[in-house]
């Protein structure tokens, strides 16, 4: 058996779209599952719309997801003279011919063939032209595409298409500036790395007959084929840039760890008995592509949210504080002067949802803040929480052996000094020391903020109110 080879053929053309990468996995697990390879390859030849910026984001999401690839990075661009050298031998041995027609004829046989409802298709006019006769005017290079006879494939996940090589017209595989199209490059590259399964998106079905007749006339090998579908929305449409996040990056972004993205698109058409959760080792052992559904299936933002949360909290810290960093430095955080990443992780990780809004929640950790939100100012920085906080102030002052305990038995005993609820000292108290309502244990993170730091900012809250109290004489009780 020949060894298993697979490819990601992305065009470099804008953002790398969810369900692209969703193919792109499928076609890793396949090869990985079958000890075979696994090749990248930068499908750049439409000068026009290709860029590096594009090809940057390609690379950085695959590493980013860890679907690593095999040997060099191809880049189609590179292989203009192979695709040259492929030309000349079609047009030497008649497979693929020089097509001259001008424009006008070709829109006039198009009108023509829709006013008697025929389908448009070029008629092979110049199939049968002496081309010395037109060396001076620009052609194009066209497949001689078999007459009569079907094309038939057995694709792993929709079984057997045919295409009526009638459908089919003499395909053009060089353009008149000298360029070459996608299908011709496709086939050429697949038949050089030797690639035996070709896993890509649905939008190519209609592709693979030509490809096929293409690679028929080389004589070369067929690879075998499985379109993937698409994958919808919550409301059954298009995943789309206008209504939906699609671009890979973009979760990153939003603070999804690859774990999650790459276990929700596993399951995006494919299921193992009632499993939710798949490692990568897992999805290598179980996921097979003849199983892969051929209708199409929907995204699931809440799952992937849940599945994020699961990840977070169930990955080794270490590992999800490395992803942690980008967020950190994307918010600009030095953390030299507070809690690690990984004591940020074991913090926050019950309560985040994703890394971003963890990397957001932390800042009071290594930041002084200068304002309070007016609301919660209005509400909890007030005469009764002055006398609680400067309570609390002294007492920690005092504490000797600086720990967590000791921080919850002073605002304990305050409690008992006050006669009052918990939540009436320890809200002001949070806000004093954080700036915000919600957060992790106060006291474990008064014992981290630090005994300095912590009576510095219950002072300066104290200070607030004193202040407000000069100011705003109406809001103050
Ligand atoms: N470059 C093509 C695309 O981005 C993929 C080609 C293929 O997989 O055959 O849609």
């Amino acid at each position: 058996m020949k060894k298993v080879k697979t490819r990601f053929a992305p065009s470099p053309t804008g953002y790398l779209h969810i369900g692209s990468i969703r193919t792109a996995l499928f076609s890793w697990l396949f090869s990985r599952q079958n000890q075979g390879e696994f090749i990248l390859r930068i499908e750049d030849t439409d000068l026009k719309r290709s860029n590096q910026k594009s090809i940057d984001v390609i690379i950085d999401s695959m590493n980013w997801l860890n679907l690593n690839w095999d040997g060099e990075l191809f880049y189609q661009t590179k292989r203009l003279k192979r695709y040259n050298e492929i030309i000349e031998q079609m047009l030497n041995n008649g497979t693929a011919y020089r097509c001259y027609c001008s424009r006008e004829r070709l829109e006039n046989l198009r009108k023509k063939q829709i006013l008697n409802n025929k389908k448009p298709r070029y008629d092979g006019f110049c199939r049968n032209y002496v081309n010395d006769n037109f060396l001076n005017k620009s052609y194009v290079v066209r497949f001689l595409n078999p007459d009569k006879g079907s094309v038939i494939f057995n694709d792993k996940i929709r079984g057997f298409i045919e295409f009526k090589n009638q459908e089919l017209d003499d395909l053009i595989i060089q353009r008149s500036d000298g360029s070459f199209t996608y299908n011709f490059c496709v086939v050429i590259d697949d038949w050089d790395m030797n690639i035996t399964h070709v896993i890509r998106g649905e939008e190519h079905i209609n592709n693979t007959p030509r490809q096929i007749n293409i690679l028929n006339a080389l004589k070369a090998p067929i690879p075998e084929y499985a379109h993937v579908s698409l994958i919808l929305n919550d409301d059954g449409k298009k995943l789309s840039k206008r209504n939906n996040t699609v671009s890979i990056l973009q979760y990153r972004e939003n603070g999804f760890l690859p774990q999650a993205i790459l276990n929700h698109l596993v399951r995006l058409g494919w299921s193992h008995g009632d499993q939710e959760i798949f490692s990568l080792e897992e999805m290598k052992k179980y996921f097979s592509i003849d199983d892969v559904n051929k209708s199409s299936s929907s995204f699931n933002f809440n799952k992937l949210l849940w599945l994020n949360h699961y990840y977070i909290n169930t990955l080794p810290s270490e590992e999800v504080a490395n992803h942690l960093k980008w967020h950190i430095k994307k918010q600009n955080i030095d953390i030299n002067d507070g809690p690690s990443l990984i004591e940020l992780v074991n913090l926050f990780k019950n309560r985040c949802k994703t890394l971003k809004e963890m990397a957001k929640s932390c800042i009071y950790f290594y930041e002084e803040f200068n304002d309070f939100n007016f609301d919660d100012a209005k509400k909890y920085l007030n005469k009764t929480s002055y006398i609680f906080l400067e309570e609390i102030k002294s007492k920690l002052n005092l504490i000797k052996d600086w720990n967590h305990k000791n921080i919850e038995q002073v605002v304990k005993n305050a409690v008992i000094k006050f006669k009052v609820s918990m939540g009436k000292i320890c809200m002001p108290l949070r806000i004093a020391i954080t700036g915000i309502t919600k957060t992790p244990n106060l006291y474990i993170i008064i014992y981290i903020i630090g005994k300095f730091r912590s009576v510095s900012r219950i002072e300066k809250a104290l200070n607030f109110i004193l202040n407000k109290k000069l100011w705003f004489l109406k809001i103050f009780d």
